[in-house]
């Protein structure tokens, strides 16, 4: 045993823990037409979304991915659902000056309104994805992480429904079994979901619509020919009046002007139950910690 596996447990695996619910897999994929109406480069929550919206409506759309479907982000996410928290966050740091108070609040709403299309999504498409909205923990270290808390709340209030109280230290107790946070947040409004079983979900509702799905076709360039796009992959080549580029920090040359850093997030699993409510609870240094109840 060497020195760096001694500290895993015995069944330590690096696969994602989500794709023990749902791995990503090429079941449904097809062929590379030759052209169609619609084409979305990348098959993540983006791209799939997009593609059920327009297959829903009736439009031939077909989703390019370079790899497997929800090989991204969308299968290694969190899982949590907020609906505006986190952009609320950025908006008061760095944007607050420049865009001025009804842009911010616009993307507030913006952000709630994603919220209830997602609960719709659900629900429409009946997708088993372990969906709950018991709400968040956002448990702070300092007394300036509290503070940045207070001053956050009523624009979250006003315009989510994130329905956020503070809570003071023996509050956050009673919710968590820690010593170590001086307050926090109860983000009531908030959910959590299994980040690859929504996905698994959608993807089905979005082949069950009529989109189409290409895997292992790599989007290596876009040209404009004729009244759309010469898009050349992998597999081939193929002819779209529009294209959608949903590719996300995979981004590669093919389309330039987006750019993205990819990092590592793992994943642990432990068994003592530590939160009552049995919701999600974000920590607040540097390096973030969620932990999600599984059990
Ligand atoms: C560790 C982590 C935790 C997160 N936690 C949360 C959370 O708790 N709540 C939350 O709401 N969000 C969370 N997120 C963010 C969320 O996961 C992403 O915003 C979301 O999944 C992005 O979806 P997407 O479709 O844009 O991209 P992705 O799912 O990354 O899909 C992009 C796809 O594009 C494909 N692609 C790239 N280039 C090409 C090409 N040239 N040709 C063809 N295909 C290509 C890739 O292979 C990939 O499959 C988290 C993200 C990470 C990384």
């Amino acid at each position: 045993m060497t020195a760096q596996s001694s500290i895993f447990a015995p069944d330590f695996s690096e696969t994602p823990y989500w794709w023990d619910g749902c791995r990503p897999n090429d079941a449904g994929a097809g062929e590379l037409p030759r052209e169609t109406d619609v084409a979305i480069i990348g098959a993540g929550y983006a791209g799939i979304s997009c593609a059920l919206e327009l297959a829903a409506r009736g439009t031939e759309v077909i989703v390019l991915e370079a790899e497997l479907p929800g090989i991204g982000a969308s299968t290694l996410s969190g899982g949590q659902v907020t609906g505006g928290v986190n952009v609320g966050k950025s908006m008061s740091k760095r944007v607050s000056a420049a865009a001025g108070n009804s842009a911010i609040e616009g993307r507030l709403r913006e952000a709630a309104a994603g919220y209830r299309f997602l609960e719709t999504l659900i629900a429409r498409y009946g997708i088993d994805c372990d969906y709950r909205r018991n709400g968040r923990i956002a448990a702070a270290w300092t007394a300036a992480q509290v503070g940045s808390w207070e001053g956050r709340i009523a624009r979250l209030n006003a315009h989510t429904d994130s329905d956020v109280r503070m809570l003071d230290r023996n509050e956050l107790r009673s919710e968590l079994a820690s010593e170590v946070y001086v307050g926090g947040a109860l983000i009531n409004g908030a959910g959590h979901l299994h980040p690859a079983k929504f996905f698994g979900g959608l993807l089905t509702a979005a082949l069950g619509a009529g989109a189409r799905l290409a895997c292992h076709a790599r989007v290596t360039s876009i040209e404009r020919a004729r009244a759309g796009h010469r898009i050349s992959t992998g597999r081939g080549e193929i002819f779209a009046k529009r294209v959608v580029i949903a590719t996300n920090g995979y981004t590669g040359p093919a389309t330039p002007g987006s750019n993205g850093v990819l990092s590592r997030s793992p994943r642990i699993r432990s068994r003592p139950r530590f939160c009552p409510r049995s919701c999600k609870c974000r920590s607040s240094p540097r390096i973030a910690a969620w932990p999600r109840p599984t059990g």
